[in-house]
């Protein structure tokens, strides 16, 4: 277990299995969003939270669905394929929130509605011609690492302006804004910082050229910091643990060391 397991209140979590508790602990995450947006002078109907249902079975999938969630995100592209097919039955959107490798662009393209891990233009291009074949757009974030950690994903800050301006030729990709995942630390200011960071990295963005930043959302914030994010102006929060219960896997699973 890494640092952050002071941060997110780690084994506090209760895992929901029917829909009625799901409404309990979306409620819940809902409440804090809105006194950390109530902090901050912002209003909490602007901040999307994003349930992120990675390693969580059918069953209970379906019963969050139940309790009126209808967008999910999902780390890994293979197990979000295979729930897309076996909830085809529901109206449900699929956001694939973690790194993509380009020969896994074609399954991407057939079925998610975002992609939030947007980090290098081979990626782009594949995306792009799965796409035009599937007839299909995509809503991209593009990932930045603030961290600074070699195990994290997304581009180092100084490469995004550059990447920003190469987007457009990707008709199929509808730029939304930038992602990030802050450091793993249970020193709420570190974790503020990269908030911060990716935040002055979109305003930047936005006067360089505010077309290339699209609305220029900032996702960020998780369980364990998402009213961190919520204060410094995060306009998507992708919560899984604080919803579904804590997950057996470590972290480090998805987010290794190497490529
Ligand atoms: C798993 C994951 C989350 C959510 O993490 P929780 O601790 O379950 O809230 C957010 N973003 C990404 C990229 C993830 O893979």
């Amino acid at each position: 277990m890494d640092a952050r397991e002071g941060l997110n209140h780690d084994g506090q979590y209760s895992t929901a299995s029917t829909a009625e508790e799901f409404r309990l602990n979306i409620a819940e995450v809902q409440r804090r969003i809105a006194s950390a947006a109530a902090r901050a002078g912002r209003d909490p109907g602007e901040i999307e939270l994003l349930p992120v249902s990675k390693t969580v079975a059918q069953e209970r999938i379906r019963e969050a669905v139940a309790a009126g969630c209808h967008r999910l995100g999902e780390n890994k592209v293979q197990e979000a394929f295979r729930k897309s097919d076996e909830m085809s039955d529901l109206d449900i959107e699929w956001a694939v929130i973690g790194h993509l490798q380009s020969n896994k662009a074609r399954d991407v393209a057939k079925f998610a509605s975002e992609f939030q891990a947007l980090d290098r233009l081979k990626v782009a291009a594949a995306l792009e011609r799965r796409l035009e074949a599937e007839g299909r757009e995509l809503d991209v974030y593009v990932q930045v690492n603030t961290s600074g950690e070699d195990s994290k994903f997304g581009m180092p800050p100084e490469e995004l302006p550059d990447f920003l301006r190469r987007l457009p030729q990707f008709s199929r990709l509808n730029v939304r804004g930038l992602m990030t995942l802050a450091v793993f630390s249970s020193d709420i200011e570190r974790v503020r910082t990269c908030f911060q960071r990716l935040r002055t990295l979109r305003d930047r963005a936005r006067e360089a050229d505010p077309d290339l930043v699209g609305a220029g959302r900032l996702s960020m914030g998780m369980s364990g910091d998402f009213e961190v994010a919520v204060e410094e102006g995060a306009d998507c929060v992708r919560v899984g643990q604080a919803i579904f219960g804590r997950r057996a896997l470590p972290d480090s699973y998805y987010w290794p060391e190497n490529d």
